[in-house]
């Protein structure tokens, strides 16, 4: 009997989020499985691509985008978000800052990115640095957060660590297959 693979997918994900929250460490530690400490923060858009093996007969290409440097330069974002699949918004768990301006992150993708039929893109909150002490964000506070503004998931990572950074990916990875 001859077994056909389904045709390969192409997503495209931004990663988004303050600057220093740990994007550049995210997709790094997700791509290549490496850290390193003093990622010097690029100029423009980087991005990324992956080949995930998905269940057992699908490709999935994954395009990662990360805004690298250009966090305070809304006005470039649009081409940015073009045809974004997934998001996702990123904090540092010692920054408290870097938590509240996830809603003006998710808002702006809400307001520049949208399926065809007119929803928003699956976003991920994710709540980086979770290796360090000194937090100054309450899980309670992101449990209520990323209900109250639909995201599809929320988990602490630590790319230092590579802690939940496969383990997240693959949750929107999942969200995103299942839409198809
Ligand atoms: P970006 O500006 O959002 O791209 O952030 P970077 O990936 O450049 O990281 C900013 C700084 O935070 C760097 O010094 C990283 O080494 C550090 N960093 C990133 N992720 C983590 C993490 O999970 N734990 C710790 N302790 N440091 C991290
Ligand atoms: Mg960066």
């Amino acid at each position: 009997k001859s077994f056909r693979a389904p045709p390969e997918k192409l997503f495209k994900v931004i990663v988004i989020g303050d600057p220093t929250v740990g994007k550049t460490s995210f997709v790094q530690r997700y791509v290549q499985n490496t850290f390193k400490k003093d990622y010097k923060g690029t100029v423009g858009v980087d991005f990324a691509l992956k080949i995930v093996q998905w269940r057992d007969h699908q490709k999935i290409k994954l395009q990662l985008w990360d805004i690298a440097g250009q966090e305070r330069f809304t006005w470039m974002t649009r081409v940015y978000y073009k045809d974004a699949h997934g998001c996702i918004i990123m904090f540092d768990l010692t920054n408290q800052n870097s938590f509240k301006n996830t809603l003006k992150w998710k808002k702006d993708v809400d307001s520049k990115c949208t399926l065809s039929d007119g929803s928003p893109i699956p976003c991920m909150l994710l709540a980086n640095k979770c290796d360090l002490p000194h937090r100054q964000v309450d899980i309670n506070d992101i449990e209520a957060f990323y209900k109250e503004h639909n995201f599809i998931g929320w988990t602490e990572t630590s790319t230092k660590e590579g802690l939940m950074v496969n383990d997240s990916m693959k949750f929107l990875l999942d969200v995103l297959m299942r839409q198809e």
